[in-house]
């Protein structure tokens, strides 16, 4: 074991505790720790686990591993990159490791990539850590800004094709990027039938008012809005959500509007296909009711 310690490691297991899923915590079993530091905006935990690859951890919860991540890039990416008809213009806002930008540049039709992460060190970490995510930041259509991504936006309007929040959750520093001001900022700097992901305030089993709320924000703000959700073992309760928004009302974000022939893919995908784009949007009987309204 190395020899940097850290609170939320005992035992040489890795716990993610958190008010926001009471009673329950994902653990992981610890093999190194390759780093910590306090950034200005978090504390950052790097530590090689022994089942699930690297394992990157802001203000203690897990934001991916290596094992599992192409779950949560590939869904929140393509979800949106493929319900609009000719991608060209798409921001990323968070999504520091790398991993949201690497799926964008999958697309032929995308010609410019800007990612904007409020903090330096988990670009700088990831590019150390975690290469099979940061892989994203070489790609010559790729840009990179270290800022604020609520700020950002309030100078880019009328901009972006496609745009791509991928933040951590709503405590913190990315508190302000599930409001309402914020998917305005998103909506006028969109083009004309622009679409948007956000990471979609975690679970159905543990957030469901929280969705609810943040549907609502979506819906007064876009004309069409709906929830999706993919699996992934190490984000609570196996799961995370995904808003999809877009500015057209006659567009179904439920049915991709274009897609990769099977085997392509096969060769770029190792989750998304387009049976589960559609399959992403049906919700179980509790969920769908406490988002119908
Ligand atoms: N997939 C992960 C999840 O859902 O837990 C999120 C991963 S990504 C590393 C989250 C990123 O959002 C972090 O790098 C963090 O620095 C960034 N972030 C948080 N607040 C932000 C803000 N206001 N503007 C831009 N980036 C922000």
């Amino acid at each position: 074991m190395s020899e940097i310690t850290h609170p939320t490691i005992q035992d040489g297991w890795f716990s993610e505790k958190s008010g926001m899923w009471p009673g329950q915590a994902m653990s992981l079993k610890v093999d190194r720790v390759l780093h910590h530091e306090k950034s200005k905006y978090q504390d950052v935990l790097i530590f090689d686990s022994s089942d699930y690859g690297t394992v990157l951890v802001l203000d203690n919860v897990i934001q991916c591993t290596e094992r599992d991540e192409f779950s949560y890039q590939e869904m929140i990416a393509h979800l949106a990159l493929n319900s609009h008809p000719n991608p060209e213009k798409v921001l990323v806002i968070g999504g520091g490791d790398g991993g949201v930008l690497r799926e964008v540049v999958k697309h032929e039709s995308v010609k410019s990539a800007t990612l904007c992460d409020i903090d330096e060190a988990v670009i700088r970490l990831s590019k150390k850590y975690l290469p099979g995510m940061a892989v994203g930041f070489e790609h010559p259509n790729a840009h990179t800004y270290v800022g604020d991504g609520f700020e950002f936006l309030k100078t880019h309007k009328n901009e972006f094709d496609v745009i791509i929040t991928d933040s951590s959750d709503p405590e913190g520093p990315a508190e302000t990027l599930f409001q309402k001001p914020y998917f305005e900022l998103l909506n006028d700097a969109l083009r004309d039938g622009g679409v948007i992901t956000t990471q979609g305030s975690e679970n159905q089993w543990l957030h469901l008012s929280l969705i609810a709320d943040l549907k609502k924000s979506c819906n007064e703000v876009f004309p069409v809005a709906e929830y999706a959700y993919t699996t992934i073992p190490t984000y609570p309760s196996g799961q995370i959500g995904f808003m999809v928004c877009c500015k057209d009302a006659t567009r179904n974000v439920k049915e991709p509007l274009r897609s990769w022939s099977p085997e392509e893919e096969e060769r770029l995908c190792r989750y998304y296909n387009k049976e589960i784009h559609r399959a992403s949007f049906v919700l179980p009987n509790f969920a769908r009711k406490a988002l119908s309204n």
